[in-house]
């Protein structure tokens, strides 16, 4: 993975600080979790509330906007076409990107499930669905060498106690049979989140923010995040992994925002 013992330890002595805590031992979360089920064998979707024992209903599973997407970004496109004009202006750092379906009412109350939610759990169940959404849709991708998530600074990881990208990230890797790992990107620190700022600071407030470790030269690399809204943070985290050596970043994000916005 590292292309050296050397540069792995010299790696793995300056970024320790901000390497993810190791998993909890499996254990107490997933007992609780499994008593949950046992004593709630009907849930409800987390859409429409209808009794659904998977978190969405079959109903909510299909009922996804009809979308043309640009291939490189996947902004919503009103009628099929090469690439949307942002990307015919300027062309982002990745390769392609996917999404499973829009940052819009009523998807957008995933999002917010999975990031403030404490259930790790769902995310790693969307990520299936997105696992089976880039198998649909992206027929084209070859596997990547690794599934990397957006990384989490280490105060807001604390914080939240897990990253849902990485939850996301996992549910998506298992049901495709990929390898994941969540060291291969690094957030160095703790800026405002993305979400809080005006378009227009979302790059600068970015800048410097990611680390990776030098990656096997040419690796093909899919990064897996939750929401994309500018793309802001899948180009500077994608600049970061190719310049460790990547050869290929492409993207999935549950939710993209259907309209564009400047990068
Ligand atoms: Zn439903
Ligand atoms: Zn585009």
């Amino acid at each position: 993975m590292l292309q050296g013992q050397g540069e792995a330890k010299h790696y793995s002595d300056m970024y320790a600080h901000l390497l993810p805590p190791a998993p909890p031992r499996a254990g107490h979360r997933a007992w609780l979790a499994s008593l949950a089920a046992a004593l709630l064998p009907a849930g409800r979707c987390r859409l429409c509330a209808l009794p659904s024992r998977a978190p969405l209903c079959s109903a909510c599973q299909c009922e996804r906007p009809a979308r043309w997407r640009c291939p490189r970004c996947a902004l919503a496109l009103s009628t099929p076409a090469a690439g949307c004009g942002s990307c015919a202006l300027r062309l982002p750092a990745f390769a392609g990107a996917l999404a499973w379906s829009d940052y819009a009412p009523p998807w957008d109350r995933l999002a917010a499930q999975i990031k403030f939610g404490d259930d790790p759990a769902l995310a790693r169940w969307l990520g299936m669905l997105l696992g089976q959404c880039l198998r649909a849709e992206r027929p084209g991708w070859a596997p990547p060498r690794w599934v990397v998530p957006v990384p989490l600074s280490p105060g807001r990881l604390r914080r939240r106690g897990y990253n849902q990208a990485w939850e996301l990230a996992r549910g998506l890797a298992r049901e495709l049979g990929w390898p994941g790992d969540c060291r291969l990107l690094l957030r160095r620190r703790d800026g405002p989140a993305q979400s809080t700022l005006p378009l227009a600071r979302r790059a600068t407030n970015l800048r410097g923010a990611f680390v990776a470790p030098p990656l096997a030269r040419g690796a093909r690399l899919l990064l897996v995040d939750d929401v994309m809204t500018s793309g802001n943070t899948a180009e500077q985290a994608a600049r970061v992994l190719l310049r460790a050596g990547a050869g290929d970043v492409r993207v999935a994000v549950l939710l993209r925002t259907p309209v564009s916005a400047p990068r």
